[in-house]
């Protein structure tokens, strides 16, 4: 079942010079993980409170499956929802917080003990069913918690920061799970709250990024990665070098150097910021030469990251397999391939 969000607008305390959720259009398709990544208080918990019921718009409306259910209480809209702190009951077993929702919909005994086991068993904690929360680590709680949600067997699955409480490798473990889930339940849609771009690139069929309380951008993430359209979005996922150029005839100006880029829309004379990933600088000569003065330079495992001051703006490179590191102050000279570059509107990069 799809989540359609149409124009919502949210404040708190009735407090509308200070919104929440601004004017909001977004669709996620049935069996479509959508993330909503941003950084805190970008408005992403309260997209998915709207949906779920627990906060009600100043205006737009929330539609399930085509339905409009913005006057429907949250227990009569189907949806399961799985929060950052598990909050499972710490008095009832395994078994009785995963039967919880279903015993509250007065779902008959004997359906209830085959969706518990189901439900257990497809989140991997089956033989827990009998413990408490307390005999739990925190990945098995967030499985219990992730288990409870899918007993009802909702058609949208809302999930706010699953991960963050838990620790890198059991994070990149749980994503696996999520998307194994994903695939065995292909109809269940999901919206999934992060501001770690990780995982929202490694789970995500769309991610729609947000920064204060408004879209900033939707696609899938190659579209997102490869090209950005605003600033925000190409620096929040991935990193970004972004610089300020003048648009020209058959490139752009920076640094007293003309640059070859495609310049497709763009108005010669006109300010852009230039976007160039920074595995896709390489070190020494080539096509679009920059050249300024290393100012930092970290060595990060696979590669090094350097850190070049070209006219005043900082220039990131990382390097793979450099044998001879330039040091501290020395003159470096980058460049890149002018299909590695993407041209976007004059944002904050010019000051
Ligand atoms: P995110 O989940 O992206 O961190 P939130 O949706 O929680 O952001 O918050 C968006 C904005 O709304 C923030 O400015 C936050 O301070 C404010 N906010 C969130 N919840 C409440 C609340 N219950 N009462 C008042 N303001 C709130
Ligand atoms: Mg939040």
């Amino acid at each position: 079942m799809g989540i359609r969000f149409d124009s919502v607008t949210v404040a708190y305390d009735g407090n509308v010079d200070n919104l929440a959720l601004e004017s909001l259009d977004l669709t996620v398709e049935p069996g479509e993980v959508m993330a909503l990544l941003g950084p805190s208080g970008s408005g992403k918990t309260t997209a998915l409170r709207a949906v779920a019921g627990f906060v009600r718009p100043v205006s737009g409306r929330v539609f399930l499956g085509g339905r409009d259910v913005t006057d429907l209480p949250p227990y009569r809209r189907g949806i399961g929802m799985v929060v950052q702190s598990y909050a499972l009951f710490p008095h009832m077993r395994v078994d009785e917080n995963v039967a919880f929702g279903l015993k509250a919909q007065k779902t008959p005994k004997s359906e209830i003990r085959q969706r518990v086991a189901e439900a257990l068993e497809m989140t991997g904690m089956a033989a827990y069913a009998r413990r408490h929360p307390r005999e739990l680590s925190g990945g098995q709680q967030q499985r219990v918690a992730i288990a409870r949600a899918l007993a009802i067997r909702p058609d949208v699955l809302l999930l706010d920061e699953p991960l963050s409480a838990l620790d890198a490798q059991l994070r990149s473990g749980m994503l696996a799970e999520l998307a194994r889930l994903h695939r065995e339940l292909p109809d269940l849609s999901m919206l999934y709250v992060t501001h770690d771009q990780v995982e929202a690139l490694t789970l995500a069929d769309r991610i729609a990024v947000m920064d204060k309380a408004r879209l900033r951008a939707c696609g899938t993430p190659k579209e997102l990665y490869r090209a950005p359209t605003d600033e925000f979005t190409a620096s929040f996922v991935g990193g970004a070098n972004l610089v300020p150029v003048i648009v020209g005839a058959q490139g752009v100006a920076f640094a007293g150097a003309e640059l070859e880029v495609d310049t497709a829309g763009a108005a010669a004379g006109a300010r852009a910021t230039l976007c160039v990933r920074p595995h896709l600088v390489g070190l020494g000569e080539g096509p679009n030469q920059l050249v300024g003065a290393l100012r930092e330079i970290q060595w990060r495992g696979a590669t090094h990251r350097l850190y070049v001051e070209v006219d005043g703006h900082s220039v990131m490179a990382d390097v793979r397999e450099l044998k001879d590191p330039p040091r501290h102050g020395e003159s470096v000279t980058l460049h890149f391939a002018p299909e590695n570059a993407v041209l976007l509107p004059a944002g904050v990069s010019h000051g």
